[in-house]
């Protein structure tokens, strides 16, 4: 199958997006449409768009073709194999990353993330408000690129979501940078945490991201409980008996700097996304990072973007 080949219409560039963001329990058609996966036990937290399902494309336990020419994983018993789509990248070289497929050429656009956020900001006064960031069972992905917690969703109810200026949006996973990727008024910090929100399930969905930064202390008992159950690289492991507690990875002072458009910090860097970034940080213990760097190879952070005439707010917390 050619994985390279893409489709101009703006429409395939929000479902890359939501391919991109959301591609954890779900497979990436090679139009970036995210068709559900085999596994009954997933398939209801898959967003879906109207696009047919692929059936190649779908991860399965026994399928014996990789990523491109490379052997695929093996996974431990009970774990589903993850098959990423889409031209290869990794963090070597993050500024050749649109010369790598067509479908990346979003990576060199004006309105990337992420970005260095300035000390001096004008100040808005529109809050963030979080809903039923409670327990979450975990769905643990290793895509190769970081760990991430996949977070079943029916954009309703008591799902975990945020609400910002009258519209909610819906938790769809979180994960994790080593260093950070935001930097503050130049300062990095060790990791950084992203919750990836939209809408809805459609093509048109709108996503908003809040990142929060962590510097070095206690330990984090959602990273202690993601690094111990790595299923491995390019492996899907779903322990629901093991719950991890997402207020945990909240500072208790809202606060947040703020700016849109921004973008996927992972090719096809997609853009058009809200971001957040919550001024207090939390702790993750030294040994944490360190082990979470092995898992990613090193590092797994994109070095801040050009603000190109963006907008920085800053919403201070009472
Ligand atoms: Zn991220």
């Amino acid at each position: 199958m050619d994985r390279l080949k893409i489709r101009s219409p703006s429409q395939r560039a929000l479902a890359l997006s939501l391919c991109g963001v959301v591609a954890l329990s779900a497979a990436c058609s090679d139009d970036g449409a995210v068709v559900a996966p085999a596994d009954a036990a997933i398939a209801a937290d898959t967003p879906m768009t109207t696009d047919v399902p692929h059936a190649t494309d779908v991860p399965h336990a026994t399928d014996a073709s990789g990523h491109g020419d490379a052997a695929a994983p093996s996974c431990a018993m009970g774990d589903t194999v993850y098959r990423p789509t889409g031209a290869h990248w990794d963090y070597m070289d993050p500024s050749e990353w649109a010369m790598a497929s067509p479908a990346y050429a979003m990576c060199t656009g004006m309105n990337q993330t992420p970005v260095d956020l300035p000390a001096m900001t004008a100040a808005e006064t529109t809050p963030l408000t979080f809903n039923h960031y409670g327990m979450q069972a975990l769905r643990l992905l290793n895509n190769g690129h970081t760990l991430q917690v996949n977070v079943p969703t029916t954009y309703g109810g008591t799902d975990p979501s945020v609400s910002y200026n009258g519209t909610t949006y819906y938790l769809l996973q979180f994960h994790a940078h080593t260093t950070s990727e935001h930097t503050i008024a130049g300062t990095s910090y060790p990791m950084e945490f992203h919750f990836v929100h939209a809408t809805n399930a459609t093509a048109t969905a709108q996503y908003l991201v809040v990142g929060v930064m962590f510097n070095i202390g206690a330990e984090s008992p959602v990273l202690r409980t993601m690094l111990a159950q790595d299923p491995g690289e390019e492996c899907i492991r779903e322990r629901l008996s093991d719950q991890v507690e997402l207020g945990s990875l909240l500072p208790a002072n809202r606060s947040f700097y703020h700016y849109s458009p921004g973008s996927l910090t992972t090719p096809p860097c997609t853009e058009g996304l809200n971001w957040f970034v919550l001024s207090e940080a939390l702790t993750v213990g030294a040994e944490q990072v360190a082990e979470f760097g092995r898992v990613v190879h090193g590092r797994n952070n994109r070095p801040v973007q050009p603000l190109s005439g963006r907008m920085v707010t800053r919403y201070t917390a009472p």
